[in-house]
């Protein structure tokens, strides 16, 4: 590698090959412009620390890590924000209610909805909005006749949606081609709660003491794999990986233990890896029971929450350890994996992220503050940004 010298002109610290302009956030070292706006072109191991600005709330973000859906906790307004790029995005400044931010092409999956007017007690439309990012236009729209929106739940990953309806059904959306296909996992029972990993094809659904894995093929056709005893309570969250699937449970009685969180293997004899009862402490009041604040990695290894509203505890699955983080100010309102479970996102509801980088079995405590850029950026091309590590 050729480096020009001139005097006074020092290469950059991590690219080494153009000249180096600005202070690196995170090392302090001179770097050029384009790696001073990219905090992973860093290679020291540290934790970023952002603020979003007075009022705004990360409330999504993608499976990479890049793009976040961050809304005004007033005016209820949206805009994407770049991650990476400590700045919001220019072209999106209001994006519409219930937008979900998936996927490497960023589709958004909106639920919206709609009492019809043949109908105006009983009825409604349910409309599933699915517009890539990139092109800033709707590429389909899919109607389903259904039943209220109570019930109703969403995930999303890659190129399916999984919807769950009050009619014991979960739709499961083509992202890419707009079709739908209806299934009945649990027969006679409410679904309360569902998750999708297309990519390791598993369908995971859960009702009053039973949750159930389907296998799910290109062509979004279930096939059970089995079926799982879960703890007596209304199921308000599932999640699903590769390797371990998991639930939350709200207690029937409400004394002591309010919840429980469980997980269990993927593969017969779907063994259980994981049983956490959460108990209410302090002011906590089971306020993190909101389904954002709860994750499980993609790999199935690390499931993390909310605890005591404002701390964010990691337990590693397979190790049984935990880690407990600090640094939130606010309650926290959005814990997440991202990018093939290297970094843990986590956001309160006063405009504080945290991105912590995975090294090897735990995820970064100690965190340095980085800077918001004042201008918006445009969205960066999907195929030239990857540079994780
Ligand atoms: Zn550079
Ligand atoms: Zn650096």
């Amino acid at each position: 590698m050729v480096v020009t010298k001139h005097p006074g002109v020092v290469p950059c610290a991590h690219c080494k090959q153009q000249p180096g302009s600005e202070d690196c956030q995170v090392c302090t070292k001179v770097v050029c412009q384009d790696c001073g706006a990219r905090w992973q072109s860093c290679d020291q191991v540290v934790a970023r620390e952002l603020r979003l600005g007075m009022g705004q709330r990360l409330i999504d973000v993608d499976k990479d890590g890049h793009y976040g859906v961050v809304q005004h906790m007033l005016s209820r307004k949206r805009r994407l924000f770049d991650l990476r790029r400590t700045a919001y995005v220019a072209l999106y400044e209001a994006l519409p209610h219930g937008s979900i931010v998936s996927g490497q092409r960023f589709a958004r999956i909106e639920p919206e909805p709609v009492s019809t007017s043949a109908h105006q007690d009983t009825g409604f439309t349910t409309t599933l909005t699915i517009a890539s990012l990139m092109s800033v236009s709707r590429v389909h729209i899919v109607e389903v006749n259904q039943a209220p929106p109570q019930g109703f739940s969403l995930a999303t990953k890659d190129s399916a949606a999984c919807v769950t309806l009050a009619d014991q059904t979960v739709r499961l959306v083509s992202v890419k081609h707009g079709q739908t296909t209806r299934h009945v996992p649990l027969p006679g029972k409410v679904i309360q709660a569902s998750a999708l990993d297309d990519a390791a094809g598993l369908l995971f659904t859960a009702t009053f003491g039973y949750a159930q894995l389907d296998h799910i093929d290109d062509t979004l056709a279930s096939d059970k794999i089995g079926r799982l005893r879960i703890w007596d309570g209304d199921a308000y969250w599932v999640g699903v990986g590769k390797q371990a699937a998991a639930t939350i449970t709200r207690s029937s009685i409400n004394v002591g233990t309010l919840g429980h969180i469980e997980a269990w293997q993927t593969e017969p004899p779907f063994e259980r890896i994981a049983h956490i009862k959460l108990r209410a402490s302090g002011d906590s009041a089971f306020r993190w029971t909101e389904p954002d604040s709860v994750a499980l990695s993609d790999d199935g290894r690390f499931l993390a929450y909310a605890l005591n509203r404002y701390q964010v505890m990691v337990n590693d699955l397979v190790s049984g350890d935990t880690t407990l983080f600090s640094g939130h100010t606010d309650p926290v309102n959005l814990v997440r994996f991202a990018a093939n479970d290297t970094l843990l996102i986590t956001a309160d509801r006063d405009n504080r992220v945290f991105i912590r980088p995975r090294v090897g079995d735990t995820f970064v405590d100690r965190s340095v503050a980085v800077r918001l850029a004042e201008d918006p950026v445009d969205l960066a091309p999907l195929a030239s940004d990857d540079d994780v590590s």
